[in-house]
């Protein structure tokens, strides 16, 4: 979902409230306490933490995402896994000689990247529920922006907690944002062991209205790379029609500048279609070509619902990523996005599950249900996106649209960012296929325990990071203000 709308761009007060932000507060260093293990810093910092932790997961059935040579998944084998400060080091038969701080014992349980939510607006979370089954319209003017207009930096960063903990409780290890006062997600990623990239969505600004671009270079400075390099930032030029074609022109330069990945909602809506043609005579793809958005830049462009033959072509060409949001596309009534057809013309579509506001939860694994159902009946082809291939782009394919090396598949010298779903359960039984149960039968609720960066971030469905009970009565509270 958007997180503003064409017909309200330009000319609202309410709207210049929301985007010029509020200051942020001063950032504090803060302490998690991981149980069993040792207190260290949760850093705000660039620079590496210092406390190496090390975590032995033993006798695990472990997917590591890795091909075969006829570029099949390896299939699913037992090993030991050991990990060492954030990195896995070993998969295989683990050193029993060697100490660990944690022993976790894998028996019944499959080890497999966390997955990478691609595109969300999590402060938005404090809204679910908040306006469904409305025409588009009177749920923004009547619901979505006067609610906006309340929130204060507090509640962007409770709505982040309560999105955070939901990811981490359904299996999602990295996720990419945009949305406004970012400052205040940072903090709650950096304080809860979540990793993310992180963008402030940026419009055209009126006359006599702050320039969001002009903060990019401190937002930059402060955040990229933070947290031990669990937050990395990105450029956010909101939408093509939001953003006029001189401002594209900007952000292009700046991505160029800071070698920063770009995030953009592109071809979301027929209504989108029509009023770039009626803006410029041309298609979004075009207008982001024209205003050199691509050239030289990564570009991770949420929804692509309306790409013609040529422009898939030109996308492939371009290497541009999408982020499919198969469940906010059907909720919105936004269209069908060829996924498919991307694929098969080389273009890395990864999956997100957009806000909570049009989905409306962030429960990755029913979005991976979704994405292979949904491509096969637009296609009326159930042959279309298999199992295997629809977990390669929450894990492998999401990585590539973030930018990101070292995650998206298990193997030694990559980030431990590991998640353990719990076999023992009827809906995974038989466990003659673990690739297809992935896709096809779990749920985020299967998911044991989370380790991002090689932390411990929730042991046996206990987060440990974050005042779980605290974040949901204060997002109860928070809902009562906003959503009236
Ligand atoms: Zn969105």
């Amino acid at each position: 979902m958007p997180m503003i709308y064409p017909a309200l761009w330009p000319g609202k007060k309410m709207i210049w409230k929301i985007f010029c932000g509020l200051s942020s507060e001063t950032m504090r260093r803060r302490l998690v306490f991981v149980p069993n293990l040792k207190f260290r810093p949760a850093a705000n910092g660039k620079n590496k933490e210092e406390i190496v932790l090390s975590i032995l997961i033993r006798n695990v059935t472990v997917l590591s995402m890795e091909k075969e040579k006829d570029g099949s998944l390896k299939p699913p084998f037992k090993a030991d896994i050991a990990i060492e400060g954030s990195k896995i080091v070993s998969i295989g038969t683990a050193d029993f000689e060697k100490k660990y701080d944690k022993i976790i014992e894998g028996c019944g349980l499959l080890a497999m990247p966390g997955l990478i939510n691609t595109h969300g607006h999590v402060a938005m979370s404090l809204f679910r529920g908040y306006g469904d089954d409305m025409e588009l319209m009177p749920w923004l003017m009547e619901r979505v922006l006067p609610a906006e207009a309340k929130m204060t930096p507090a509640d962007i960063a409770l709505g982040g907690q309560l999105a955070i903990m939901e990811m981490i409780k359904s299996g999602t290890t990295t996720f990419a944002d945009m949305y406004f006062m970012m400052d205040k997600v940072a903090e709650v990623v950096a304080a809860s062991g979540m990793r993310a990239s992180l963008c402030e969505g940026m419009t055209t600004p009126m006359i006599g209205q702050h320039d969001k671009l002009e903060d990019f270079p401190a937002f930059y400075e402060k955040w990229h790379n933070a947290a031990s390099g669990r937050i990395t930032i990105m450029l956010g030029p909101h939408a093509p029609y939001t953003c006029d074609k001189d401002y594209l022109k900007r952000v292009g330069e700046l991505g160029r500048q800071y070698q920063a990945p770009i995030h953009i909602h592109l071809a979301e809506t027929q209504t989108e279609l029509e009023q770039i043609n009626d803006m410029y005579g041309c298609r979004p793809v075009q207008l982001l070509e024209e205003a050199g958005i691509f050239d030289g830049n990564k570009v991770l462009a949420a929804h692509g619902i309306y790409i013609n033959e040529q422009e898939l072509r030109r996308l492939a060409q371009l290497d541009v990523s999408i982020a499919h949001n198969p469940r906010s596309n059907m909720k919105l009534a936004s269209g069908l996005a060829p996924v498919a057809e991307l694929l098969a013309h080389g273009i890395n579509v990864a999956i997100g599950t957009d806000s909570a506001c049009s989905n409306n939860n962030l429960d990755m694994f029913q979005e991976l249900r979704t994405s292979a159902l949904l491509a096969k009946v637009r296609e009326l082809d159930p042959t279309v996106l298999p199992a295997a291939q629809v977990l390669e782009m929450a894990t492998i394919n999401g990585a590539k649209a973030l930018a990101l090396a070292d995650v998206g598949m298990l193997l030694p010298g990559m980030e431990a960012d590991i998640i353990l779903l719990d076999l023992d359960q009827p809906h995974l039984y038989p466990p003659t296929d673990l690739i297809s149960h992935m896709v096809y039968a779990a749920c985020g609720s299967d998911v044991d325990s989370v380790i991002i960066s090689g932390q411990l971030v929730m042991e046996k469905r206990q987060i440990l990071t974050m005042d779980c009970e605290k974040i949901q009565a204060e997002a109860a509270q928070a809902a009562k203000r906003l959503c009236v």
